[in-house]
C-alpha cells in the first residue's frame, strides 16, 4: 500500500510516502527549529501558524520526491497525539482532506509509536521486543508485543531525557535545543571530571528521574562558571551526558532482564546521541541481545515513521473515521482498547 504520512506534533512539519510500511519513497521534513531558537523553547501559538504556512508544500514536496501524483496515494497515515493540540490540527486535518477528497483511507496513529517502529523502515524486528523511547517528551520502556500492544513498564517520574538535555544546555548557556551541542562538546571532554548524581538507579524500580541531574548542574555552575567553548565545558558535557547513559543504561538492562527480551529498540530524539548509541551498542553485546537504533535521521521527528504502523492499521481494518479528534495526551498502554 502506497502511504502518505503526515507529522506535525511540535516543531517538525513534515510529509513522506512510505510503500508497504517498510520502504521510504520520500521524506521531507521542515523544521522550524531556528524560529523557536530565538525564544529558547517552542511556542505553541507560533509553531501551529507555522504548520499551517508549510503543510501543502511539505506534502507536495514529498509527492514529488516520490514521483507521484496526490491521486496515486492509497491511504493516508497522520500523529493523532500525543502533542500540541494546535500543532496537531493542522496535520490532521490536511491527512482528513486528502483522504476524503481521495476517497481513500486514513488513520490516526501514536506519535511514539511512530518513533519505535522507525527502525523498521530500515530493518524488520520481530515481536516481542522492549522500546527505550528518549526523546523531547518521554523517557519511558515499553514492552513491546505487536502493533498496538504497548505496555509502560517504566518512564521518568519528572523531565523527560531530552527535557534534561535542553534545560543543562540552556544553563550553560547553549542555543535551544542544545541536546546535539552538548554531544558535540563531550565528544573531547572527560567524563570523569565532575561527579554528578545516577538519580533512582538504585531505587529497584524502572522509573527515571532527571530533574535533579539538571538541578546538580545548575549548582555546579554557579560555583564554577564554565567559559564557552572551553575544555572544562566539554568537561562537564561529557560528564553530564555520561551521568544520563549511566542511567538509561542501567534501567534497560534491568528491564530487559526482566522481561527477558531478547531484542531491544532505542528510539525518539535523543537515540541520536553518540554516547548513547555506544553504550547501548556495549550493552546489547554484552548480554546477546539484538539492538536496533535507526539511524540520526529516523530518530528525530518524521513523518516516514508513521508509515510503519500506519500501513499495518490500514491493511488489517484500522482505519479511523472523519470525526477522529487529536489528544494532546494519549497513554501508549490504552491503543489496545481500540481494538477490542
Ligand atoms: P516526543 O517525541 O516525546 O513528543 P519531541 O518530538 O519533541 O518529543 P524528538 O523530536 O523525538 O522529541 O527529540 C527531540 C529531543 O532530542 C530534543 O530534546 C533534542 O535536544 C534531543 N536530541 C537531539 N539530538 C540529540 C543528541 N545528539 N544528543 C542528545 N539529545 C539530542
Ligand atoms: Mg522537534
Ligand atoms: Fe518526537
Amino acid at each position: 500500500m502506497l502511504i502518505l504520512a503526515i507529522e506535525s506534533s511540535c516543531d517538525e512539519t513534515a510529509a513522506a510516502v512510505v510503500r508497504d510500511g517498510c520502504e521510504t519513497l520520500s521524506s521531507v521534513v521542515s523544521s522550524q527549529i531556528a524560529i523557536h531558537a530565538e525564544y529558547g523553547g517552542v511556542v505553541p501559538e507560533i509553531a501551529s501558524r507555522k504548520h499551517l504556512e508549510m503543510i501543502t508544500p511539505v506534502v507536495n514536496q514529498a509527492l514529488h520526491e516520490a514521483g507521484l501524483a496526490m491521486g496515486d496515494i492509497q491511504g493516508v497515515a497522520v500523529t493523532r497525539g500525543p502533542g500540541l493540540a494546535g500543532a496537531l490540527l493542522v496535520g490532521l486535518s490536511a491527512a482528513k482532506a486528502i483522504a476524503f477528497a481521495q476517497a481513500v483511507p486514513f488513520v490516526g496513529v501514536h506519535h511514539i509509536e511512530g518513533h519505535i517502529f522507525a527502525t523498521c523502515l530500515e530493518q524488520p524486528v520481530e515481536f516481542p521486543f522492549l522500546a527505550l523511547v528518549v526523546s523531547g517528551g518521554h523517557t519511558h520502556l515499553y514492552l513491546v508485543e505487536g502493533f498496538g500492544r504497548y505496555t509502560t513498564i517504566g518512564r521518568t517520574i519528572d523531565d523527560a531525557a531530552g527535557e534534561a538535555f535542553d534545560k543543562s544546555a540552556k544553563i550553560m548557556g547553549l542555543e535551544y535545543p542544545g541536546g546535539a551541542r552538548i554531544d558535540a562538546l563531550a565528544r573531547t571532554g572527560d567524563c570523569r571530571a565532575v561527579r554528578l548524581p545516577r538519580p533512582l538507579i538504585n531505587d529497584g524500580s524502572l522509573n527515571f528521574s532527571f530533574s535533579g541531574l539538571k538541578t546538580a548542574m545548575l549548582q555546579w555552575i554557579n560555583k564554577h562558571p564554565v567559559a564557552m567553548p572551553s575544555q572544562d565545558a566539554s568537561d562537564l558535557c561529557a560528564s553530564f551526558q555520561e551521568a544520563v547513559c549511566d542511567v538509561l543504561a542501567f534501567k534497560t538492562e534491568a528491564a530487559l532482564r526482566q522481561c527477558g527480551a531478547r531484542r531491544l529498540v532505542v528510539a525518539g530524539g535523543v537515540a541520536c546521541n553518540s554516547g548513547l548509541r555506544a553504550r547501548m551498542t556495549r550493552m546489547a553485546a554484552d548480554l546477546g541481545v539484538e539492538l536496533h537504533i535507526p539511524k540520526p535521521a529516523l530518530c528525530g521527528d518524521n513523518a516516514a515513521m508513521l508509515g510503519v504502523a500506519g500501513n499495518y492499521y490500514l491493511c488489517n481494518g484500522h482505519a479511523s473515521s472523519l470525526s477522529l479528534d487529536v489528544t494532546a495526551t494519549w497513554e501508549m498502554d490504552r491503543i489496545k482498547d481500540m481494538f477490542l
